[in-house]
């Protein structure tokens, strides 16, 4: 019997390929944001074109390439020959690996049309993008990109602090997200930015929340997520955390992070969109921010009185 596993940021689904007969043989691991779930996984890049984050080992097996759009193109057309035997219109669509955006335009525009002429019911495209992505296309063509579907792009942003961006081997300044996004804004799209919750470590947590906070009420993204940070096997992160050239936050410092980026996040356009339940959060939480901040507050206050010192955030198995 043939398994497919795909490994999403948000837990691991497994598919029988014999009962199911999926057409599609993804190169695993496959990601998707939690609220992926839903969507209609293709692969136009394979692997991350920059893959040196200290924490990440997310396409650590995989050498960065592009496929190839004839590729694309067969696996989308025998996908939607699958899906209308099971009378299914896919909504969303999510285009794979870790930074498609940075896949160059024939293949972004082809694999685009494509969708939309074999599956007019998609309403929305998303993808994962690097700030440097987001620069290297122009604004022209992150407007072409936007009129052919791609609406939303999901940035790990992780710090609006240098000295931490710097540490943990990001590869773009705090100065070039905001950038980046700027573009994406002004093209229309929605941006979903990911926060890392002690990516900082005890050293760096006062700049990571003070940065962070004035970075995201900037950018004020449409919506804004903060995970936990886990010393995955082997990362160079878990490494520095071993030799004691990291020092990890406890549950109570890193409920202590959250709260103060949660209360010094000012939007500067619209309400943002706050959620943490990704699977490393040790407790889910959500709300719009500034509508619902003094409650998210009131939550995270209640629960730092509960919280005892001392006791670290459990890694998830399939992390360890
Ligand atoms: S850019 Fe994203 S996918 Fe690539 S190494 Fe960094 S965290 Fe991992």
């Amino acid at each position: 019997m043939f398994m497919v596993f795909i490994k999403s940021s948000y837990h691991i689904i497994k598919r029988d390929k014999t009962m199911y007969d999926f057409p599609i043989e993804y190169d695993e691991p496959v990601f998707r944001p939690p609220s992926e779930g839903r969507s209609f996984l293709l692969q136009v890049t394979i692997g991350c074109s920059h893959n040196l984050c200290t924490y990440c080992n997310m396409y650590r097996s995989k050498k960065y390439r592009e496929r190839e759009l004839l590729e694309i193109e067969q696996e989308l057309k025998k996908t939607h020959e699958y899906f209308q035997r099971l009378n299914y219109s896919p909504r969303r669509v999510f285009l794979c690996d870790g930074d498609a955006l940075g896949a160059s335009m024939d293949i972004l525009r082809g694999s685009l049309r494509a969708i939309k002429e074999l599956f007019p019911s998609v309403e929305r495209v998303g993808v994962y993008a690097t700030a440097q992505n987001m620069l290297d296309k122009s604004q022209e063509e992150l407007e072409e990109l936007k009129e052919l579907g791609l609406s939303i792009a999901y940035l790990g942003l992780e710090s609006g602090n240098d000295k931490v961006l710097h540490r943990i081997v990001k590869g773009n300044t705090a100065q070039d997200m905001i950038d980046g996004c700027e573009k994406l804004h002004l093209a229309g799209w929605d941006i979903s930015i990911i926060g890392m919750l002690g990516i900082g470590g005890r050293e760096f947590s006062n700049e990571h929340i003070a940065d962070t906070a004035e970075i995201i009420s900037k950018i004020s993204p449409k919506y804004f997520s903060l995970l936990t940070t886990v010393a995955v096997r082997g990362t160079p992160l878990k490494r520095m955390v071993e030799r004691g050239q990291f020092n990890m936050l406890t549950t109570k410092e890193l409920t202590r992070e959250m709260r103060e980026i949660i209360s010094n996040i000012e939007p500067s356009r619209g309400e943002i969109l706050f959620r943490a339940n990704h699977v490393s959060n040790q407790f889910p939480l959500g709300g719009s921010l500034k509508r619902d901040t003094s409650m998210i507050l009131e939550t995270l206050d209640e629960w730092l009185t509960q919280i005892p010192d001392g006791i670290y955030p459990e890694t998830p198995q399939h992390m360890l």
